[in-house]
């Protein structure tokens, strides 16, 4: 991975930046917000052995930081479940193996939703999200971070939209068959032909484009070809830190000029501290699935050792909540979401796991961000995006949401 470079940030100091202290008493304020996160990368521990998604877990414990009982607490409502897929060659070979691997994570999120029938539902539409909602429970998108499991058929993403799958990443942390990675060298300078095919088959299924991880010429691509609003699933301000994951401010105020929404993360807020120790510990994170509980138990042992060293990240609750700042002043309310990055890398002192989160609404609302500002920043803005993909499915030839009208 490429080590990301520093630039000095002044303003971060400047006092008109300085983050409000925290409110004191919001009577329930982020409660009864309809929240969502748009990157759950949850569904990698899905297949732990000895781990359940229904019970509470710690970060402590086990390095977990969504599950059910700390979602019911109130802190978050539903969001996009991850099938993430790690890049391989660019082969047959590769494409059926990514291919089959995405095929079985969409099946084991199928799974552990229909365990908890009575607590999570899975969401195909945003009225969907809604009506699960308003029935008490958690609602549950499927999202595709990384489209190299499609291979040369776009065709593909009919078979993940009819699993259920409503958002899409063309490309992840190198360099694909369908666009270039922020991460990567240029190849196609932006979007590959193929790539191209795949915007108008997103656009004719419904689904929204999620442009995180791609380069800024692959950004500005999707932007102009995507006949539907996009958004970024977990992207920050490259105003705040200077990394090719994060959006110059230009292209923010594009991506809100057309509608579209840039969901903070709490990634790349600082250089990340990706040393050998930490890679090698990543490594088998990413496998965390596959461990015996007693290898799990290491693991996490030797992550919360190396933490006490060495933090991911050196950034903290402050510098997030001045990046959100940042990219509420420049792309306005009705253009902001959240995807922290949960379970995939995101998480900073003080912003620790989703039990965190009502803090974040309570500096917004210190910082004179209303009730209505902050359900547009929670989900309304996603599920109008969504609800946009949704109609304009539904008139394409051969497109169409089941339910959407
Ligand atoms: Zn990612």
């Amino acid at each position: 991975m490429p080590q990301p470079t520093r630039i000095a940030l002044a303003w971060l100091a400047a006092a008109g930046l300085s983050v409000p202290a925290f409110a004191a008493g919001d009577d329930g304020l982020h409660e009864r917000l309809l929240t969502l996160d748009t990157h759950l990368d949850t569904p990698m521990h899905f297949p732990r052995a000895g781990w359940s998604f229904g019970e509470r877990h710690t970060l402590a414990e086990d390095l977990v930081q969504v599950d059910l009982p700390r979602m019911e607490s109130g802190a978050l409502d539903g969001g996009f479940f991850v099938i993430y897929t790690e890049q391989g060659p660019l082969t047959d070979e590769g494409y059926e193996h990514a291919l089959a691997f995405a095929r079985e994570r969409s099946d084991v999120i199928d799974e552990t939703l229909a365990a908890f029938p009575e607590r999570i539902a899975p969401a195909l539409t945003a009225a969907d999200a809604r009506a699960i909602a308003a029935s008490g429970r958690i609602f549950a998108f499927k999202s595709l971070e990384n489209s190299y499991p499609l291979g040369e058929d776009p065709g593909l993403l009919a078979e993940f939209h009819r699993r259920g799958v409503r958002m899409a990443g063309p490309v992840h942390s190198a360099n694909n068959q369908f666009a270039d990675s922020a991460t990567d060298e240029p190849r196609w300078n932006g979007l590959s032909p193929l790539g191209r095919e795949w915007v108008a088959d997103m656009n004719r299924l419904g689904m929204v484009i999620d442009a995180s991880h791609a380069s800024d010429a692959a950004f500005d691509q999707l932007l102009e070809l995507s006949e539907t609003p996009i958004l970024l699933s977990h992207s920050g301000a490259r105003a705040a830190f200077d990394h090719p994951r994060n959006l110059d401010d230009e292209r923010i105020r594009r991506l809100a000029e057309s509608g579209g929404a840039i969901c903070v993360t709490s990634v790349f807020l600082s250089p990340m501290n990706l040393g050998e120790e930490r890679a090698a510990l990543f490594a088998r994170l990413e496998r965390i699935g596959e461990l015996s509980p007693a290898e799990q138990e290491e693991l996490t042992r030797r992550w919360r050792e190396l933490d006490r060293r060495e933090r991911l990240w050196d950034a903290g609750f402050d510098q997030y909540m001045a990046m959100l700042l940042h990219v509420i002043e420049v792309a306005g309310v009705d253009h902001v979401c959240f995807g922290a990055d949960w379970d995939g890398g995101g998480g900073i002192a003080g912003l620790e796991d989703i039990t965190d989160l009502p803090k974040i609404t309570a500096r917004l609302h210190a910082a004179g961000y209303s009730e209505a500002d902050l359900g547009k920043m929670w989900s309304g803005n996603v599920l109008r995006i969504l609800e946009a993909a949704e109609r304009h499915a539904a008139r394409s030839p051969a497109g169409g949401t089941p339910g959407a009208d």
